[in-house]
């Protein structure tokens, strides 16, 4: 059995340090048990799909590189795919990651997905179709996936208001944008924004005391 000699305590579990003070344990090598289920082995299997799988990536894109530069004049079509596996490495690496809130999770694949469809956009000829409809769709998608969590996530909704904030600051930007005539269709600018301000005003007013307290905790005002 494991002995703390620190704490004085006897530990059964299949451990080398205490669990109440980090130190290292002595044993007396007698036979030790798993008391509590080993969650580990699930994440190290978890962690090894997700390298094996960015490996793939990698290399996958590496020949697209050569095929690419062999097939077309110059390179052009794999910049697409490069980018596309970047977005899928950082999903991959982020958000599987348990240690991660899941609202954290939320804020930075909407941000990474902006700065996937802008690059993307430029790779495509910068015709300006993300400003156009790709960010326009792209708000309304968080405002969706924002509306599912609070549901499901009643007793916990100021948490995302934060991120009803961001998704509302955005769809400002693409209505300016439409104002500063950059894009001519005033359709999705205005549900975007629509949309977001509906939601946020709403969350706000209905909670306005718990709203107001969010918002201070955040901005520390
Ligand atoms: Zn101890």
């Amino acid at each position: 059995m494991n002995r703390c000699k620190r704490c004085g305590i006897e530990i059964v579990d299949v451990t080398a340090v205490c669990p109440l003070c980090e130190t290292v344990l002595t044993t007396d090598g007698q036979k030790q048990y798993r008391t509590y289920p080993d969650v580990r082995s699930h994440i190290k299997i978890l962690k090894f799909i997700v390298k094996l799988a960015v490996y793939f990536l990698i290399v996958l894109e590496l020949v697209f590189l050569v095929a690419d530069y062999y097939t077309a004049d110059g390179i052009n079509w794999s910049i697409i795919t490069g980018l596309c596996f970047l977005y899928v490495i950082f999903t991959l690496f982020y958000s599987f990651n348990r240690r991660n809130s899941h609202i954290r999770k939320i804020y930075w694949q909407s941000f990474a997905g902006i700065v996937f469809l802008l690059m993307l956009d430029v790779a495509t000829g910068a015709t300006g179709w993300s400003l156009r409809w790709g960010l326009p769709v792209g708000v309304l998608f968080l405002d969706a996936v924002l509306g599912a969590c609070m549901l499901f996530n009643r007793e916990n909704w100021q948490s995302y208001l934060l991120v009803q904030l961001f998704a509302l600051v955005v769809s400002v930007l693409l209505l300016a944008l439409f104002f500063a005539g950059v894009t001519e269709h005033p359709v999705l600018p205005w549900t975007a924004f629509g949309v977001s301000a509906v939601i946020f005003s709403l969350c706000f007013c209905i909670g306005y005391r718990t709203a107001k307290n969010e918002l201070r905790r955040r901005f520390y005002i």
